[in-house]
C-alpha cells in the first residue's frame, strides 16, 4: 500500500499516460502505476547508485522490467524527446526540482511531456514560479499531512499559450479581495499557491498557524537582543505573520 502522499501523487496521473519518475528512489510509485494497470509503463530515474540499484530490484521482484525502465542518471537527462507523457517529481525541495526542470527544458527533455505532477517537500514556491515562466498551466493543488508533516501535490499540463494571466495562479473572485497592485500578493499566491488559497482545507490553515508559530517562537527567542540586525530580521518576521494571517483572512 501506498503512502497517503504517494497515492495523492498517483491519483494525479492521467490514466493511460507513459509516466516517468524522476528521483524514483525504490521505484515505488512507478510500480504501483503500472501494477495497478493506470499506467502502461513508465521510466524510474534515478541519479544515485543505491537508490538506481533499489529502483532495479523492485522492478524486478515485481516481474516488470518489460514496463518498467530503471534508467540511472541527472534529472530529466534519463529521457529521449517523446517519450514520456507525464513526469512526476516527488521528495526533494523545489528548489531543486526547479533546477531539474529548468535543466530539461533547455536539453529538450520535455519534447512530449504534457503533464507534470510534482511534490516540492520545502520551496514549493520556486517550482510555481518555473511553471508560470515556463507555460504551464497549474490545474491543481492538493496539500495534505502525514505523520506529522505537510505535502503539496502540484499538478500542471501544458498550456502554450499560457500567460501569467491565466496560468492558473490568479482567480478574480478571490484577487478581487486583495489588493492586485501589490507585487506581495502574486508572491504569497506561489508562496501559498493559488488553487489552495481558493479552496482552502483545514489543513493549510493547520500549515500556516505552525509556521506562524515557528516564527513567534523564532522571535521570542530573539527578544533581548537588541544589534541593528536583530531588530531588522525581527521586523521582517512581524511583516511575514502578519501577512500569512492577512492572506489566510481573505479565503473564501
Ligand atoms: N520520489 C521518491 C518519493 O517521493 O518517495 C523518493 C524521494 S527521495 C527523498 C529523493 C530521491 O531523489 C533520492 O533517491 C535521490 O537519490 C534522488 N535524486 C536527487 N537528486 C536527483 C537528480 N538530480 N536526478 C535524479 N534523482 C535525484
Amino acid at each position: 500500500k501506498l503512502s497517503k502522499r504517494l497515492q495523492t501523487i498517483a491519483d494525479r496521473v492521467t490514466p493511460g499516460s507513459r509516466t516517468a519518475d524522476i528521483g524514483s528512489d525504490h521505484a515505488l510509485l512507478p510500480v504501483y502505476l503500472v501494477q495497478s494497470g493506470r499506467v502502461p509503463s513508465a521510466i524510474a530515474g534515478e541519479l544515485n547508485a543505491g537508490p538506481y540499484q533499489a529502483a532495479c530490484k523492485a522492478a524486478a521482484s515485481a516481474g516488470l522490467t518489460a514496463v518498467i525502465s530503471v534508467r540511472q542518471g541527472d534529472g530529466l537527462s534519463v529521457l529521449q524527446p517523446c517519450e514520456a507523457d507525464t513526469v512526476t517529481i516527488a521528495g526533494m525541495g523545489g528548489s531543486l526540482m526547479a533546477d531539474i526542470l529548468e535543466a530539461g527544458r533547455v536539453a529538450g527533455k520535455l519534447e512530449g511531456v504534457r503533464e507534470l505532477v510534482l511534490q516540492p517537500n520545502v520551496g514549493e514556491e520556486f517550482v510555481r514560479r518555473w511553471l508560470v515562466r515556463h507555460g504551464w498551466t497549474l490545474t491543481d493543488e492538493t496539500v495534505l499531512e502525514e505523520d506529522g508533516r505537510f505535502y503539496e501535490v502540484l499538478h500542471a499540463v501544458l498550456s502554450p499559450s499560457a500567460d501569467v494571466e491565466n496560468a492558473g495562479l490568479y482567480d478574480p473572485a478571490f484577487l478581487s479581495k486583495l489588493d492586485s497592485e501589490s507585487a506581495m500578493w502574486t508572491d504569497w499566491l506561489y508562496r501559498m499557491g493559488p488553487h489552495l488559497l481558493r479552496k482552502p482545507t483545514g489543513i493549510l490553515h493547520k500549515k500556516w498557524e505552525l509556521e506562524i508559530g515557528k516564527l513567534e517562537r523564532i522571535l521570542a527567542q530573539m527578544a533581548g537582543s537588541d544589534t541593528p540586525d536583530a531588530r531588522a530580521k525581527e521586523a521582517a518576521f512581524r511583516i511575514e505573520i502578519a501577512q500569512i494571517q492577512e492572506v489566510l483572512a481573505c479565503t473564501p
